[in-house]
């Protein structure tokens, strides 16, 4: 197929300073928790963004000097010249589908809290560093100052050596020391670099000169800068010192890359922010510069796309996000095949792995990360290697994801789903406020398998074992997912809680059946991820009276690695959820819960005619277990059924097992690892 003429300005070739983009495509920086310490899994992450059609494919984050360092967090390093192999390694393979290789290189002042470096941060004054480390950044004197302009320099001049064709000087997200200096609140100095907006940005200006004039004539100097970071007059806004800093130097950069601060704000959430939300805030820069504006905003429909430039306010669709769920969008675009977009679904699972250190995941795409170390692609599967027929009982997203991509290599499979509706947990979970988009995940794969002649699904088709035996399939798959606990057994309490006869417990599962709780609700919430603190929003909503209690100390503590828990606790206080954290719940009698504490272990009690505990999943394998007994050839659990977790995991469980299926076993490590390099002698200390 080619590709639908509409869509052709987005496939217009832009110049960039001294280079040209050859589409509108720009994969904006964005952390991958692989960076330095996995960069042969970086590399070629970024590599498949080019053959996937992206004009301009960035780096995350890219240390200039140890005095940035930002460890635990595994970005970019460009301190000397050995950290060039890895990005000239990247470079190569973004250059070898003639995209143009983007590096942004940044120091992150009082972000970075020097754990490896062992060097004090820097910032424009004395301040703590904003995590609750015993660590304070040092106010930089103007030898300082002098310092950072020539590391930044030198890595300018290094990225170059290294093949990138674009640079950044980022001032964005409050993570650079040149938007430390600039930030009214960060920056108390009363020198030249402080007091005016014209100080506070001179450090940013100086850089941002002489990087042009380091490498400005082969390379394009692009700036990175949030607009306005949603703090009100404390902070940039649009309207004010935002827009008046890009007229300042709106002819200076190459290139505006242009959004909206701190990171959560910038990546918010679908359950929070529609798509294209940026844009009330960044539109207005195109009307200030004559140079191309880039700008983001979970962009996946190519209508949006198209209008986004051709209402003049972008020239190009910058993406993180839809880039990491689809990295062939550009090219699915191109070759006329929209309907096989698979569009993000605003779930932050990727930005989960950059939070805890380690190799991105993501919910649509179970190949990002595993490019290199496992050699998955993200639009082609390894052929199939017999004629086996394959049978998959369960359509919630594990058994989707492995009929869609058995299907794809070519195997003939067979999928039973109990229920009206494929979808499995996401057939509610959908429905839960703010939660629509997540239905992508069923969507998608619902459409790819209808495309296919070799797959067939039978609704309303609940299997017991001898109707699965006498299918005579070659292999079984179970993926019958999981339900809620209903003895409250979890972390906090893992023999379970003592419900006293005659008290009303609900489960989610219960909710999503459409029962409605009884009188005051208790949540307890030992779950710790979205579903305590959504149904709390949810039943709050439809009238009910409810208290979250949750023995950690913040409600949906883990959502703090998907960006989202300070905005779910805000909301759920404003909505007036009675919340009560750091309690466990001790046990419950008919119309009361009793809390202990979960430092001190005292007692208390709330009154209540509904306890309803959010605590684990257990796998719903009794067919599972019925089916060992038995003579089928080839049993495998994958999803929840196997170990109950995100929606993330479930997918690459049903991905993994359609890749490996008659494929050599791998071993006890069933993919690559990039080693860390030994040192050939012992130092002679002294
Ligand atoms: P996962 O996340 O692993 O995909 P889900 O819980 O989302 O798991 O989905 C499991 C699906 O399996 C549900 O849609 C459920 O209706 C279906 N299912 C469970 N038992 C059977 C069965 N015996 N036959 C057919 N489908 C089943
Ligand atoms: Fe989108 Fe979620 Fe994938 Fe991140 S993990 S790219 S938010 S679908």
């Amino acid at each position: 197929m080619s590709r639908d003429p509409r869509y052709d300005v987005l496939f217009e070739p832009v110049k960039i300073g001294p280079v040209t983009a050859r589409n509108r495509f720009y994969q904006v920086p964005h952390c991958n928790g692989m960076g330095r310490v996995y960069p042969s899994s970086m590399a070629a992450m970024r590599r498949t963004k080019a053959e996937g059609g992206w004009a301009v494919v960035c780096t995350e984050e890219v240390e200039i000097h140890p005095s940035g360092d930002h460890s635990p967090w595994s970005g970019g390093r460009l301190w000397d010249d050995r950290d060039v192999p890895i990005h000239a390694r990247m470079c190569d393979g973004i250059h070898e589908f003639d995209s143009l290789a983007g590096i942004e290189l940044n120091h992150a002042g009082v972000m970075a809290a020097g754990k490896y470096s062992r060097i004090a941060p820097l910032g424009p004054s004395h301040t703590p560093i904003p995590t609750y480390d015993p660590i304070q950044a040092r106010a930089m004197d103007l030898t300082d100052i002098a310092d950072l302009r020539k590391w930044h320099r030198d890595a300018a001049v290094r990225a170059r050596t290294a093949g990138y064709d674009l640079v950044y000087v980022y001032i964005g997200h409050q993570l650079s020391t040149m938007s430390h200096f600039l930030s009214p609140y960060r920056n108390r100095r009363t020198d030249a670099y402080g007091g005016s907006l014209e100080n506070r940005a001179r450090l940013f200006r100086e850089i941002l000169e002489d990087t042009k004039e380091a490498v400005g004539d082969t390379m394009a100097v692009a700036v990175r800068f949030s607009v306005d970071e949603l703090l009100g007059d404390v902070g940039f806004t649009s309207e004010a010192e935002g827009r008046e800093l890009i007229e300042m130097l709106a002819e200076v950069p190459d290139l505006w890359d242009v959004n909206i601060s701190g990171w959560e704000n910038d990546s918010a959430t679908s359950r929070f922010k529609e798509a294209g939300f940026q844009d009330d805030y960044v539109s207005f820069v195109k009307g200030i510069t004559t140079k191309p504006v880039v700008g983001v905003g979970r962009y996946t429909s190519p209508d949006a796309m198209v209008s986004m430039v051709k209402g003049g306010h972008l020239d190009f669709i910058g993406a993180a996000r839809p880039s990491i769920a689809d990295p062939f969008l550009p090219k699915k675009i191109e070759d006329g095949r929209i309907e096989d977009i698979r569009e993000c679904i605003g779930c932050n699972i990727c930005v989960s792995g950059d939070q805890t250190f380690v190799p991105i995941r993501c919910t649509q795409n179970p190949t990002m990360g595993e490019e290199w170390r496992r050699g998955w692609h993200p639009d082609r599967m390894n052929p199939k290697t017999s004629d086996d027929i394959v049978l998959i009982v369960g359509g919630g997203p594990s058994g989707l994801e492995a009929t869609r991509a058995l299907g794809q290599r070519g195997y003939a499979v067979t999928l039973a789903e109990a229920g009206p509706e494929l979808g499995g947990r996401l057939v509610h979970e959908r429905r839960l406020p703010g939660l629509s988009e997540w239905g992508r995940v069923v969507d998608h794969r619902t459409y790819m398998i209808s495309q296919m002649s070799n797959v067939h699904t039978y609704l309303n088709s609940p299997l017991d074992a001898q109707q699965v035996m006498e299918f005579e399939a070659d292999h079984v798959v179970i993926a019958t997912g999981s339900r809620w606990d209903t003895q409250g057994i979890g972390r906090a309490n893992p023999t379970g809680i003592e419900f006293a006869s005659g008290s009303n417990i609900m489960t989610p599962d219960d909710v999503f059946k459409g029962t409605s709780p009884d009188g005051p609700v208790v949540i307890f919430d030992d779950d710790h991820y979205f579903m305590g603190g959504l149904l709390a929003e949810k039943l709050h909503a439809e009238g009910h009276e409810v208290s979250l209690v949750t023995p950690a100390s913040t409600v949906s503590a883990w959502t703090v690695d998907t960006l989202e828990q300070h905005i779910i606790q805000s909301r759920l206080m404003e909505m007036g959820v009675k919340i009560v954290t750091s309690h466990n719940l001790a046990c419950v009698t008919p119309g009361q819960a009793v809390l202990s504490c979960s430092y001190t272990g005292a007692e208390r009690s709330v009154d209540c005619k509904t306890v309803l505990p959010v605590t684990m999943r257990l796998p719903v394998d009794d067919l599972y277990q019925t089916l060992l007994q038995t003579k089928v050839k080839s049993l495998t659990r994958i999803g929840d059924a196997l170990a109950p977790s995100t929606i993330a995991a479930a997918v690459h469980s049903g991905h993994l097992f359609a890749r490996e299926l008659n494929e050599p076993d791998k071993g006890n490590v069933p993919f690559d690892r990039e080693l860390s390099e030994l040192s050939p002698h012992f130092p002679q200390g002294t």
